[in-house]
């Protein structure tokens, strides 16, 4: 749809405030501010989360070295006035009709869209294990961070006062999930149960050797096996070194109150357990019809369009076609931000009538820190472990922060964080958060 002739403001609405959604949201208003504050073109986010969260420093959350509001930046911060926020989630959309239907804490609300951009991304899998909604921890959605942060701190509390069978429970985690998330999350639960520990002199002298526990359960025989062998075997002798228990070729079966239940039909007493076995694609009712992929991502074109007129998608939610045609593109943070860039400048181009341009990037790497200076990641497809690895991530990251100020005062943060490598933690805000 080009520029609109009735006078009638052309109204774009993107639905989704992570990742994709807000880059693409940005990216609209700075491609046609002056028509939005013309009021020719009307741009709405509406997101289920007043916030924008950060995923890649989950790990970095849970050890103290980000603070959690690093992590978590509120919408209204990262986005310029002209753009109508909506906080509430949308359970509908009206492809006929053009309209998105959004719950909101103050009732209904129906949107009318000429363009609308699907962004909503990806939930924690939380229903694919036994039990693991009711007992088991996940990082992704809205507060679990949060929580799981709160809770390592309580049950080290907890562990000071029990007895030796009670206190090896609490002290022992169980981290579902030997790729890239896993591996990294279970390097930083135990680097966060030792701080704990050594936070408490009279815990530290009564807990056995051993503890505190960390058990990573892999269905594979490698960990992070889809990245390059060098990859995988330095994460592995890392995780060796720190003393995590990797239980090979085993899977999550349940998890109880009392801890994990693997597929030979062990238990592993534990207080914490921990799924990083994906994520589930959110499904955006009244789009069902439309064409998905096997992991029911929405199927769009190079130019990020689906087959629905004015419909557009990016990040975890879609199957974007890489630039090489080797298959679409990787659900990652880095892929997502790149979608939504994209996407608003395409979004842009059809509002002003110009020719859309195909969806170019070719990505660039990835990488999990298993400590400081431990990065273990690839770069154009090449190997890069340790400080290389790290520094890259740690750049990266502090250069797609959705806010300057807020990158800024992260890597402040880092920086007073000395002597390195050994540790000096701060985790000021964790409990406020
Ligand atoms: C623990 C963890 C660590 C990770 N680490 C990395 C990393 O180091 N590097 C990396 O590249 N990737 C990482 N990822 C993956 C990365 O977080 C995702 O690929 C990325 O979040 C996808 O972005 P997105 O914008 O598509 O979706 P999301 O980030 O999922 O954002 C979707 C947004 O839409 C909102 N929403 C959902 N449903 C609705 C609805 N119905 N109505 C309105 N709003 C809705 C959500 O609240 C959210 O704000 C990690 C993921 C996890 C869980």
């Amino acid at each position: 749809m080009g520029t609109d002739q009735s006078h009638r403001p052309v109204r774009v609405v993107v639905l989704g405030g992570g990742y994709s959604g807000l880059w693409a949201a940005r990216r609209i208003a700075r491609r046609l501010g002056g028509r939005l504050r013309s009021g020719q073109v009307l741009l709405t986010l509406v997101s289920a989360m007043d916030h924008h969260a950060f995923h890649g420093w989950t790990a970095e959350v849970i050890t103290g070295d980000v603070r959690p509001e690093h992590a978590r930046v509120p919408i209204d911060r990262l986005l310029p006035a002209e753009v109508t926020r909506l906080y509430g989630e949308a359970t509908a959309v009206d492809l006929g009709d053009r309209t998105a239907t959004v719950q909101t804490t103050a009732g209904t609300r129906v949107v009318r869209y000429d363009h609308l951009v699907v962004a909503v991304g990806s939930r924690d899998a939380r229903d694919r294990i036994d039990g693991l909604r009711a007992h088991g921890w996940s990082v992704k959605d809205d507060g679990h961070l949060q929580a799981l942060n709160v809770h390592l701190g309580e049950v080290a509390q907890a562990a000071t006062g029990s007895d030796p069978a009670e206190r090896d429970r609490l002290l022992t985690a169980v981290v579902a999930g030997g790729g890239l998330a896993g591996t990294e999350m279970a390097a930083a639960i135990l680097q966060r149960l030792r701080d704990e520990v050594a936070a408490r002199p009279a815990l530290a002298a009564a807990v056995a050797p051993g503890l505190p526990r960390v058990v990573l359960v892999h269905s594979h025989d490698r960990l992070v096996s889809d990245m390059p062998p060098r990859v995988g075997d330095y994460a592995a002798r890392l995780v060796c070194e720190a003393g995590i228990e990797v239980r090979y070729d085993h899977r999550l079966a349940a998890v109880t109150a009392d801890g994990a239940t693997l597929d030979d039909g062990g238990l592993v007493r534990s207080a914490t357990v921990l799924s990083a076995l994906g994520q589930d694609v959110v499904r955006l009712p009244g789009t069902e019809h439309l064409d998905h992929d096997e992991r029911g991502r929405l199927v769009t074109d190079a130019f990020l369009q689906t087959a629905a007129p004015g419909l557009w998608a990016g990040g975890d939610v879609a199957a974007v076609p890489r630039a090489d045609g080797s298959g679409p593109c990787r659900s990652d943070a880095l892929w997502a931000i790149s979608h939504g860039k994209h996407l608003g400048d395409n979004v842009a181009r059809a509002v002003t009538g110009r020719d859309l341009v195909p969806f170019g990037f070719r990505g660039l790497g990835r990488a999990a820190s298993l400590g400081v200076g431990r990065g273990a990641g690839e770069l154009y497809g090449y190997p890069l472990v340790g400080w290389p690895s790290w520094l890259m991530r740690w750049v990266l990251f502090h250069w797609f922060m959705p806010s300057r100020r807020v990158a800024l005062a992260s890597a402040a943060g880092w920086l007073r964080r000395t002597p390195w490598p050994s540790r000096r933690v701060s985790r000021q805000g964790a409990a406020a958060s």
